[in-house]
């Protein structure tokens, strides 16, 4: 299961690009196969996009050659359209109003729909991305305000996105009427920054000042911030993922903190299924949090049964299987005297395909583990995401077509227990109906007629021309 996009802008800084690119280097974990930065010095605009991680891509001469004080950033993980050097963002488009740069988290799920109505317009294409499809709207409505064409836009658009878009001097914030995925706001000096989360406003030492609610637009110029809503309120459908997997531990997404409610997640999987054991134990990384709670809650001593390999991968293999099923097998190591004869609880955050859990549990037996206990601080995960995480199939999910007592002897432990629908609901920080849950129950908070894929807007495309 892969990460989706961050995206960063900065308005009224003399180093804005340097801004975004350490935020872009706090946002690495939400796309490690592309980054771009767009910048703009109130005449002319600059750009360095490319394949890899930031620090593959940025070095010191291309941030002295982004000039300005206004900058847009991205990091990319393909959800719609491949990964491709056309495909990467922010995707920067000039006409005769100045430019356009976007830079987009989250799926639009109508969007073949969109894109053939606008070629039917005689729109042309440039990519194989949902995130285009904005910049046609905005270019065809020929009003001059781009205030007042955001709402009626934004209504055209199904699904999940947190937009930064740069037009001209200006940078506009804009979440969708649901909220599926975070945006918040941040000040350090008398400049501005938007971030996918607040990890990218610590790293610059810029001050949380609030959330771009969903539904709103916010319009950062040289007349300081403004604010626009769509008139359309939608119930709000925040991801409940990027709270128990995707967010880092050290952000607050949907205003609360990742790592307090991880930990909480913990304390009630510990409630609901306690377990006989001398160890809890964490997958790291994303496991630790809510193993902490869960060796809080139990009382049994938490103890670091694996030690993380730190220095592996490359970005730009990273989409392969091969590497990756490689990355499996080298990331973790378990430390034998903290394991032998021990009954161990392992806590998991999610079970995808149960492959990677499965290599885990041998490698723990290898090691000496006594009897292996796994815990899981969400429930099974039974429907794949249409709002810009990359989940595998229904058919790949295995808790969607096995039992639990199934996937239990296919990873090989001596007991599984998944957290209940309640017990993770009930963790959040917020009251349940504000989130999305529909990877675990199926039930989506959109209409998906069509559920749309990955390459969706690539069927009836030649897309060989830039491999
Ligand atoms: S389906 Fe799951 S991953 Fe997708 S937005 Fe909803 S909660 Fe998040």
């Amino acid at each position: 299961m892969k990460e989706y996009c961050g995206v960063i802008g900065v308005y009224g800084h003399k180093d804005a690009s340097k801004l975004a690119y350490l935020g872009l280097y706090a946002l690495q974990h939400r796309g490690e196969e592309s980054a771009g930065i767009i910048s703009f010095d109130g005449k002319k605009v600059f750009q360095r996009k490319g394949q890899g991680l930031v620090s593959d891509v940025f070095g010191e001469s291309d941030l002295k050659k982004l000039k300005g004080h206004l900058a847009v950033g991205h990091v990319r993980y393909s959800t719609t359209g491949s990964s491709t050097v056309k495909n990467v963002q922010p995707l920067l488009i000039n006409h005769k109003k100045g430019y356009i740069a976007v830079a987009h988290n989250g799926n639009i799920t109508n969007s073949v729909e969109l894109r053939n109505e606008l070629e039917d317009a005689g729109s042309i294409l440039q990519t194989t991305m949902d995130s285009e499809l904005i910049v046609h709207f905005l270019v065809r409505d020929h009003k001059n305000n781009y205030r007042e064409k955001i709402a009626p836009i934004a209504s055209r658009l199904e699904g999940a996105y947190s937009f930064v878009i740069a037009i001209n001097d200006a940078i506009y914030a804009i979440r969708d009427p649901h909220g599926f995925r975070p945006l918040c706001i941040g000040k350090v000096g008398g400049a501005y920054i938007v971030a996918s989360e607040t990890c990218a406003l610590d790293m610059v030492q810029a001050e949380y000042i609030r959330d771009v609610e969903p539904g709103e637009t916010v319009i950062i110029d040289k007349n300081g911030l403004t604010s626009v809503k769509l008139p359309e309120k939608k119930k709000h459908a925040f991801c409940i993922f990027e709270n128990i997997y995707f967010a880092r531990p050290d952000s607050n997404i949907f205003t609360k903190s990742v790592y307090l409610t991880r930990k909480s997640l913990g304390r009630a999987l510990a409630r609901e299924h306690p377990a006989e054991a001398d160890i809890v134990m964490p997958i790291p990384d994303s496991g630790t949090y809510a193993a902490l709670g869960y060796a809080e809650e139990s009382k049994i001593p938490l103890e670091m049964g694996f030690v993380r390999n730190h220095y592996i991968g490359r970005t730009f293999i990273q989409p392969s299987q091969l590497i990756r099923d490689f990355k499996v097998k080298v990331k973790l190591n378990p430390v034998r005297d903290v394991l032998k004869g021990k009954r161990v609880v392992i806590v998991e955050d999610s079970i995808v395909r149960g492959t990677t859990s499965r290599g885990r549990v041998r490698a723990l037996r290898q090691a000496g583990a006594s009897q292996i206990h796994m815990r899981v601080s969400c429930p099974p995960l039974i429907s794949p995401c249409f709002y810009g995480i990359d989940f595998p199939t229904k058919k790949e999910l295995i808790a969607s077509n096995h039992t639990i007592d199934q996937i239990r002897d296919f990873i090989g432990v001596d007991s599984l227990k998944y957290l209940s629908l309640e017990g993770m609901l009930g963790s959040m920080m917020q009251p349940k109906e504000e989130f999305c849950a529909a990877c675990f129950t199926g039930n989506y908070p959109t209409n998906i007629c069509k559920p749309p894929s990955k390459k969706a807007l690539e069927k009836t495309r030649c897309t060989g021309m830039d491999r």
